[in-house]
């Protein structure tokens, strides 16, 4: 029983292998533009009151 490890690219939904240079993206270019949807979402994210628990964090 061989069986290889296959998943979905999460970007476009293509299988790719387990082992794969770009895993788990098909290709550099999905793996570029999940990149590109974390910057967009930090950046959509609003200027939020978080000094409070920067406080309670400080070291
Ligand atoms: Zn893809």
């Amino acid at each position: 029983m061989s069986e290889t490890l296959v998943v979905k690219c999460p970007i476009c939904k293509a299988l790719v292998e387990h082992g794969s240079k770009t895993f788990p993206f098909c290709s550099n270019r999905c793996k570029t533009r999940d990149l590109g949807n974390w910057a967009s979402g930090i950046y959509a994210i609003p200027d939020t009151p978080t000094d409070s628990w920067h406080h309670d964090h400080k070291v």
